[in-house]
This record gives C-alpha cells, structure tokens and sequence, in this order.
C-alpha cells in the first residue's frame, strides 16, 4: 500500500513526500480525521512549491540583495511617510499601471524600497526585473548596434514591473535617448516602472541629449507616477560611523 502510494507521489513530482510519510506514520493509529491528515500534507506541499518558486523569480529577476520592507528603519529616516511605503507595497499602483520614482542623496533608502515592493510582487507572482541604469543604456546600445533593439525592448517589456536603479550617474552615449523613449513608451499605461534617482526633476532634463526626446520621456514617466522624494541622513554613512566607534 505505501509502495503504491509512494509511486503516485513520485509520479506526481510530489517534492515533500519525506513529511507526508513522517504524517502518515503519526497518524496511521490515531484514527485522524483524514481530512485534517490532507490537509496538512498539501499545505506542507504547497509550501514548498511557492517557496521554490518565489527562489527561481528573485534568481532571474537580477534583484542583487532581499531586502524587505520590515527590514527598513523608518525612525532613522523620519522623512518617509511609513504609511504611504506600507500602502505602495500593497502594489495598487502596478494595478494602476503607474510609475514610482524615488528622489533622494545617496544612502537614504531608494535602492532599499525599490526592491521590498519588488519583492512583494514577486511573491504575488508579477513578473519584476531590475536593472542599473549604467547597465540598462549598455545593453540598449549594445542591441541597437547589433540590430536587435525591437528584441531587446521586448525582452524588458514583457516584465509587469520593471526597476531602474541610480538613473544619472553616467551621461547618455548619443543616440540612447531615443532608446530610452522606446522603452519608456512600451510601459506607459500599460504596466509600471520603478526608478530611484539622486537628480531632482529639474535635472532630468539634462541627462539626455536632446531636450525633445529628454522631454517626451519624462512626460510618459511623470503622467501617471507617485514620487518618493528623501530628504535625510545617509544610512550607509550612518552605519560606517557606527562601525568606526
Ligand atoms: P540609496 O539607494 O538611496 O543610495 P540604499 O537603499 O542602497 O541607498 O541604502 C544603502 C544601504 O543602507 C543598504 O544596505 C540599505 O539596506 C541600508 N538602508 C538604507 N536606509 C535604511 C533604513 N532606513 N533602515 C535600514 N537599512 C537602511
Ligand atoms: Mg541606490
């Protein structure tokens, strides 16, 4: 009977067979409710799936740290509106189709709640991935010169949320802003960008090379957007001191 059953779970790829036997032996005398008995051997089971497949995501999502909103100290950075991040992280905006851009000095959070609302959508099973800006503009360039931008742009779109780190540390190689305006309008209304930037809007516009294509992109980015601007200490200067002491 249990070898019968033991080869339908294998055939079932069933992953947390070792706990179902372990169950089974602790109740097989007990005359258990046999539903209470599935119960838990599915939910173990179910456990396990979600788990490997919340592993896989953050893997290919190129997200580089797990960092989660619990793990951000809101009293350090009095700034932020816990509320409003708590509220974000319920992802409404990705419902919406809406931007989210955090604005701030370096060291004071951007990357930190980028990625946990990252996270909580990938473990509400939306599709994330997560980019540097420095790589996002190489790798459109680098596709433009091999003739594969429409691939490369499809690539990026079919994520439901794509995340844009450090926007303007390098300055855009001639041409890309007109990638980035492909890209951008890919998204618009369609699904949702997450960019963290220590540039305020009044210099964005810089940051590309020609002022029109510079002005179409922020216009699809700002339309229907939330800004996160922090104003506050940095954490990584904080931390460094504490380590020195
Ligand atoms: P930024 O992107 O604004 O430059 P990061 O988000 O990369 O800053 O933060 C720098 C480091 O400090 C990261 O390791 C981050 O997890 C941590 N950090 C920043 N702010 C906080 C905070 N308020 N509470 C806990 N850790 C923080
Ligand atoms: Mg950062």
């Amino acid at each position: 009977m249990n070898n019968n059953l033991n080869e339908l779970l294998e055939k079932l790829n069933w992953n947390t067979k070792e706990s179902f036997f372990e169950e089974f032996e602790k109740e097989k005398y007990s005359h258990v409710d046999l539903f209470n008995f599935l119960t838990k051997v599915i939910n173990n089971e179910l456990d396990f799936l979600k788990k490997r497949r919340m592993e896989i995501s953050f893997k290919t999502s190129g997200i580089p740290f797990l960092k989660r909103i619990e793990d951000f100290d809101f009293n350090f950075q009095p700034g932020i509106n816990k509320n409003q991040i708590i509220k974000l992280a319920e992802l409404d905006f990705l419902e919406k189709n809406e931007n989210l851009i955090f604005i701030g000095a370096p060291g004071v959070g951007k990357t930190h709640l980028a990625i946990s609302i990252g996270i909580r959508a990938l473990e509400k099973r939306k599709s994330v991935y997560f980019i540097t800006y420095s790589k996002l503009i190489i790798k459109l360039k680098e596709a433009y010169e091999k003739g594969v931008i429409e691939e490369k742009l499809k690539h990026f779109s079919k994520y439901k949320l794509l995340i844009i780190d450090e926007m303007g540390y390098i300055d855009l190689p001639k041409g890309v802003s007109d990638l980035l305006f492909r890209l951008v309008e890919k998204f618009y209304e369609k699904k949702s960008l997450i960019i963290t930037t220590n540039k305020d809007y009044e210099e964005w516009l810089e940051l590309f090379d020609n002022p029109s294509t510079g002005g179409a992109v922020i216009d699809r980015l700002l339309h229907h957007s939330k800004t996160i601007i922090i104003n506050g200490r940095s954490y990584r200067a904080f931390e460094k001191s504490k380590n020195e002491l």
